[in-house]
């Protein structure tokens, strides 16, 4: 028996997953070109910066970024999904929106909606996004994670649920970010016995 089941994504495709308590994810970029977000129907950005914040320094700290180990939190804070392993340079961030259909010309969907519909919600309930191998820089007065990530092939990302949940992973159709041209997300639905190293 295969070990995965792979799903390729270009930029401008995004997928929904349904996984059980303890099923995985790997989001893999092949060529370093393409990034994009990955959300839950409630997963709460704000309520997760904090918990983790507060998890790693006992202070009421918000993290910009999700580091291995870290849960994606619902608003009551209940832990539903985790980043397992992250192997890249680039962060996953925990500021951004996702991008949306009324930021382009062109009226092309973004991620926003892209990943509501494949997680089967208004995009309004949208409530949080994780981007993914992205890079940061923040000033006292803004911050701006668009920064060249300096990602290489193969870096990847592997995230496990906690609890049962449909998980929404989009390859981004914003090929101008800085590092970043129209390639392809690899998402890959590990078996739960299955070892990476
Ligand atoms: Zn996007």
């Amino acid at each position: 028996m295969p070990a995965t089941q792979r799903t390729t994504l270009k930029a401008g495709q995004a997928c929904g997953f349904d996984l059980a308590a303890r099923g995985r994810l790997r989001i893999c970029t092949p060529t370093a070109h393409q990034g994009g977000d990955f959300s839950f129907a409630g997963f709460d950005q704000a309520v997760t910066r904090n918990v983790n914040g507060w998890s790693r320094h006992r202070k009421p700290y918000v993290l910009f970024h999700l580091s291995t180990g870290m849960p994606m939190c619902d608003g009551n804070g209940r832990p539903v999904l985790e980043l397992e392993q992250l192997h890249s340079k680039g962060a996953v961030d925990i500021m951004l929106p996702g991008c949306w259909r009324e930021l382009y010309a062109d009226g092309r969907l973004g991620c926003r909606e892209l990943i509501s519909a494949a997680i089967g919600i208004e995009r309004a309930q949208l409530t949080g996004m994780a981007s993914f191998f992205v890079r940061s820089r923040a000033t006292d007065e803004y911050y701006d994670a668009l920064s060249r990530p300096g990602i290489e092939a193969g870096d990847y990302l592997i995230l496990r649920a906690l609890r049962d949940v449909r998980v929404g992973v989009s390859a981004c159709p914003d090929v101008e970010l800085p590092g970043w041209s129209a390639g392809e997300v690899h998402v890959d639905r590990l078996n739960p016995a299955s070892r990476t190293h």
